[in-house]
């Protein structure tokens, strides 16, 4: 890998607010007469690209991501939570849009050689993490609708501060009834920027409406619920976990499928099937709902307080922290950081 110094390294931010701040370097690999230039892939300052203003990805979107975390403790020890899970997703996400695919195992080691780069900047306090990006957008430059023959991969880093700084704060979610994110045959399974495009316009009117957050039902019947704005879903209705299965139009997260494992092997009834909206509404009214929780990177695991559905609201439980919740929250945080055994093998242990 190559890598290219930079002269002056930045001054350390001193909040640590999601997604602002990035980090002194970046990963940068292209691809153009039909192959990724593992050759000139490289570690390099962080900085913006210049772009033709008919750069496809400006026109029709043809972009992917990925979301995981680096976290270091006070030891200095620095570990990622199965993070091919994010590369081989993120292959997936390219085979959609029809970007090129890519060596998985290449992608990793750089991903894991510029955390390694910049890890004094992991902040070690808890709750705290450094926040990886990687990404692919197409870069042709013409208007033309087809698939591009050049793309862009990059990898950015953002120290994170603590999701629960001010402790567990259960969001409000708004079923939404109008707006579709996803259907079957659609792009929803993938990582693809443009879903989030097209889920803007709810996340503000259920803002409006003084919700934290979308929670979408299917876009076929409009009847079962699918998850929540960048979180997967999961329901405990009189004591048993109850998550969408996945379907085509659900994003199939790590922290979902690592949330299932967890609770599975700690002996726990997970199942994962269709979750109709009515079925969620009767178990609030009967008061056999007992937690609702999001699952998903960057908070990890998010306590639900309430819903609202055809101008009524909710509330979940007795309103407070739900016990698995904080199970879950409590030993995948654990698993994580090391402070537990990591019993499935999910953390590499990079430092
Ligand atoms: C990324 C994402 C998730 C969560 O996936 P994780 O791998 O757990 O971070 C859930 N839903 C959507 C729409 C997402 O983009």
């Amino acid at each position: 890998m190559k890598f290219i110094k930079r002269t002056q390294l930045k001054e350390r931010p001193s909040d640590l607010q999601f997604g602002k701040h990035f980090t002194d370097y970046m990963f940068m690999m292209k691809y153009h007469d039909g192959g990724w230039d593992y050759e000139n892939a490289c570690i390099k300052p962080y900085e913006p690209f210049v772009l033709d203003p008919s750069t496809s990805v400006f026109h029709y979107g043809q972009a992917v991501f990925e979301g995981l975390k680096a976290y270091r403790n006070e030891k200095g020890e620095v570990r990622l939570f199965r993070p091919m899970d994010n590369m081989n997703r993120m292959n997936e996400s390219c085979w959609r849009l029809c970007i090129p695919q890519f060596d998985a195992k290449f992608v990793h080691d750089a991903l894991v050689e510029l955390v390694k780069t910049e890890k004094d900047w992991i902040p070690t306090a808890p709750g705290t993490s450094l926040y990886i990006r990687p990404f692919v957008i197409a870069t042709d430059e013409a208007l033309g609708v087809h698939s591009s023959r050049n793309y862009i991969m990059a990898i950015i880093l953002s120290p994170v501060g603590a999701y629960y700084a001010h402790g567990f704060d259960p969001v409000r979610l708004y079923v939404e009834e109008h707006y579709k994110r996803a259907c079957k045959g659609g792009t929803g399974h993938h990582k693809v920027a443009g879903n989030y495009a097209a889920s803007i316009l709810a996340a503000d009117e259920a803002e409006k409406r003084g919700y934290d957050q979308t929670l979408w039902l299917d876009a076929a019947e409009n009847k079962y619920m699918e998850e929540v704005g960048s979180m997967n879903i999961f329901f405990v209705i009189n004591g048993k976990v109850v998550t969408p299965m996945l379907g085509g139009s659900i994003l199939p997260g790590i922290t979902r499928k690592s949330t299932i494992a967890l609770l599975k092997a700690r002996g726990y009834d997970v199942e994962e099937r269709l979750v109709s909206v009515d079925e969620v509404v009767s178990a609030a009214e009967n008061g056999t709902l007992n937690e609702i929780f999001g699952t998903g990177t960057a908070a990890v695991v998010s306590p639900v307080g309430g819903f609202g559905y055809k101008g009524k609201d909710y509330t979940v439980g007795d309103g407070k922290l739900g016990k698995i919740t904080k199970y879950v929250y409590d030993e995948l945080t654990g698993i994580q950081t090391g402070v537990k055994p990591d019993e499935f093998g999910w953390v590499e242990e990079i430092i």
